[in-house]
């Protein structure tokens, strides 16, 4: 086994083997870990500093996962929009493509909790092939998002077959990978793993972060040995009570972002997933960080604030109105809430 592998199998799954300080106060912890497992391996569980900060509630099991009454199993349509088991078809030029189900930690805030990391979600020799078959037979499709559960956690050999039937086929244009492996596991990140990757550019990978506190040495060094290896990375942060949903918070996330080289891409608004509702914050709320980021930070720096909309409708975003009104006269607001003017083109 390899260094990232051993360092998974040491994983806390079981509420009761975390450190006394760190135990949650569960009822029925049986049944929520049966639903919603649980995995925190012992890189992510040295950033824990106390019960109830922001990195543990992202990876420690609470009661009102299961108390949710608010949120849908399959709020995306996932499986509805789903041609063959593993690929989520939804806008013409791109899919999602599903090819591993276990995480390196299990976001307690998952979109895909409904199977992530349960028997729910099968994901197998079979299923992998189905779906470069259906992407063969799809020639519309220019962008590949290899997505799970983690695509990182396949082995060195597994994702370089995949890489390559991927790359293969002519109509694909870019390949994505959406991992957050930098950030929960960094020493995934092997030399060997960005020797293949780079072999098959245009590649890029999309991140995960949701706190400042994530930005460590190793997250750093990971980062660093993707980028030199050519991958533009991006990352997609959701937004979370508790955990970063101020102001404060994110503009230090997005600092830190770019000072490891990656971009903030997407600010998601919490989806109405079953299990995740007691993380959600209000639109306003996320309205009021992008409004705050605005002049604190350059525009490098400035996610799409969005939300994937209930059903299947895709990402909308949520951005700020700074237009007050739009006639001969734009009127708008700066970044300081100043009124200001253009003379609009036309007659
Ligand atoms: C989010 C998503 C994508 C990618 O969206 P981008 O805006 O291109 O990053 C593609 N397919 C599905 C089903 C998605 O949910
Ligand atoms: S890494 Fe992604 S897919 Fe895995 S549990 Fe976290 S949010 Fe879900």
């Amino acid at each position: 086994m390899t260094n990232w592998q051993t360092i998974l199998t040491d994983s806390i799954t079981d509420p009761s083997d975390l450190p006394r300080h760190l135990r949650p106060d569960l009822q029925n912890s049986e049944k929520l870990t049966h639903h919603y497992p649980m995995r925190v391996n012992p890189y992510y569980l040295d950033l824990i500093h106390t019960k109830n900060d922001p990195i543990w509630l992202q990876a420690i099991p609470q009661t009102a996962e299961i108390n949710d009454t608010v949120c849908a199993l399959d709020t995306l349509a996932e499986e509805r929009l789903s041609p063959v088991a593993g690929i989520v078809h939804k806008y013409r030029d791109r899919v999602l493509f599903l090819v591993a189900n276990k995480c390196a930690m299990y976001c307690r805030f998952c979109t895909r909790k409904r199977k992530v990391g349960t028997a729910e979600m099968v994901v197998n020799e079979q299923t992998i092939i189905a779906g470069i078959d259906y992407i063969k037979s799809h020639p519309e499709v220019k962008d590949v998002l290899i997505s799970g559960g983690d695509p990182l956690l396949l082995s060195d050999e597994r994702l370089e077959w995949l890489l390559a039937k991927l790359r293969a086929i002519p109509a694909v244009e870019i390949i994505r990978l959406g991992t957050r492996v930098p950030c929960t596991l960094p020493s995934r990140i092997t030399p060997n793993l960005c020797r293949i990757l780079k072999k098959f550019h245009p590649i890029y990978i999309n991140t995960h972060f949701n706190h400042p506190r994530e930005i460590t040495q190793e997250s750093s060094t990971a980062c660093t040995m993707l980028a030199d290896s050519g991958i533009p990375l991006g990352c997609q942060t959701v937004l979370l009570r508790g955990v970063n949903d101020n102001l404060e918070t994110i503009h230090h996330l997005m600092r830190g972002l770019l000072r490891i080289r990656v971009k903030p891409y997407y600010l998601f608004q919490g989806d109405l997933s079953r299990g995740t509702n007691h993380f959600r914050t209000t639109i306003e709320c996320g309205q009021q960080i992008m409004r705050g980021l605005l002049g604190k930070i350059s525009g490098m720096g400035i996610p799409t604030y969005a939300v994937d909309g209930p059903g299947g409708v895709g990402k909308i975003p949520l951005t700020p109105n700074y237009i007050k009104s739009l006639a001969n006269t734009l009127v708008f607001e700066n970044y300081e809430g100043r009124t200001c003017f253009y003379e609009n083109g036309g007659s």
